[in-house]
């Protein structure tokens, strides 16, 4: 997963097959960085912050969320120094087209410790997974072969699901998103900082195989061409919230997406800027909000979670 991942943002137009919040209405950015331009006033305005996203995708997200933090917020614009974690050499090159004055990183590892705000929409959900299936009172992990899945026998998973999967059960772990969140954790605890998920994935852990695979916006086979298609699971927020807990860090959520935004004047927002614009383009600025908000489309589904130092004051959309 993590090797077709890499290919595949490196070399296909993703957004061509999928389409993320950001890429569907510019006022989830510009919510988003309201949300990070509140935190940095609770959190005593620290200055040098550092603004971070992790997976910035076309850079949409942050170019909504920086114009409106400079007409809004102008003292953590002059604060705020903008550092994207990015693997994909095809889409820094898009990055640096809508923001400028940024720093790349691989990886959270090089980012500087200073306080951090950091923002992460459909990136964690990307994130390579491990597989592990209760076969006859033990356990198997599968793996990919030439010619499909295979299952190896293996020690239980290391997470709570192990004691209640059923034979047949498929338990999912992501490491990768463990260990950020345990380095965000670590960080959080030395400087004052905020970081908040979107992404897609239930309240409480489930059993069951979450992998999926898109391509030309329909599902597609997750064992076809490599590279081909974007693979995504679930994200398990209950083990990311566990593990922040862990490290001392306060956790806030997860809450679906859509009162989240809601919460946060998603449609007050919209309806200002429809009043400036022809009736169809109004139209569609009230659907696409629709769209992020409505429970049977992104709102339920996509989920909310943020993360604060300990001692922070509840962040803005957390308050219920
Ligand atoms: N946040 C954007 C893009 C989501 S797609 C949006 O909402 O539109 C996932 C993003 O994460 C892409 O930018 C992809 O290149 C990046 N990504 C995927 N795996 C990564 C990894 N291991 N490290 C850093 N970035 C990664």
């Amino acid at each position: 997963m993590a090797r077709a991942n890499a290919t595949y943002y490196a070399t296909r137009d993703a957004f061509a097959d999928f389409t993320t919040a950001p890429e569907i209405t510019q006022v989830f950015g510009e919510i988003l960085g309201l949300w990070a331009a509140v935190c940095w006033k609770l959190l005593g305005s620290p200055s040098p912050v550092l603004l971070v996203e992790a997976g910035p995708g076309r850079g949409t997200l942050l170019s909504d969320a920086l114009r409106a933090i400079g007409r809004v917020a102008p003292a953590f614009r002059t604060a705020l120094q903008v550092h994207l974690i990015e693997t994909s050499p095809r889409l820094r090159a898009m990055q640096v087209a809508r923001v400028a004055d940024a720093c790349w990183h691989d990886t959270l590892a090089s980012v500087p410790w200073e306080p951090i705000l950091l923002l992460a929409n459909e990136f964690l959900d990307a994130l390579p997974i491990r597989q592990f299936v209760r076969r006859g009172g033990g356990w198997t992990e599968r793996f990919v072969t030439a010619t499909g899945f295979s299952e190896i026998p293996s020690d239980p998973p290391p997470c709570d699901l192990a004691s209640i999967a059923k034979e047949g059960g498929v338990v999912e772990i992501c490491e990768p998103a463990n260990a950020f969140v345990a380095e965000l954790s670590a960080r959080l605890m030395v400087h004052p900082g905020a970081a908040l998920f979107l992404d897609y994935g239930p309240d409480q852990s489930t059993v069951g195989d979450s992998l999926q695979a898109i391509a030309g916006g329909r599902p597609a086979d997750p064992l076809g061409p490599i590279g081909c298609a974007d693979l995504t699971a679930h994200v398990d927020f209950a083990a990311l919230a566990k593990t922040a807990r862990s490290r001392g860090a306060i956790v806030h959520g997860p809450k679906p997406q859509g009162r989240f935004l809601a919460e946060l004047g998603l449609f007050q927002r919209t309806d200002r800027l429809a009043r400036t614009q022809p009736p169809r383009r109004a139209a569609e600025l009230v659907g696409a909000a629709q769209r992020l908000a409505e429970p049977n489309q992104m709102g339920r589904l996509f989920k909310a979670m943020a993360l604060a130092s300990p001692g922070a004051p509840v962040l803005p959309g957390f308050e219920t």
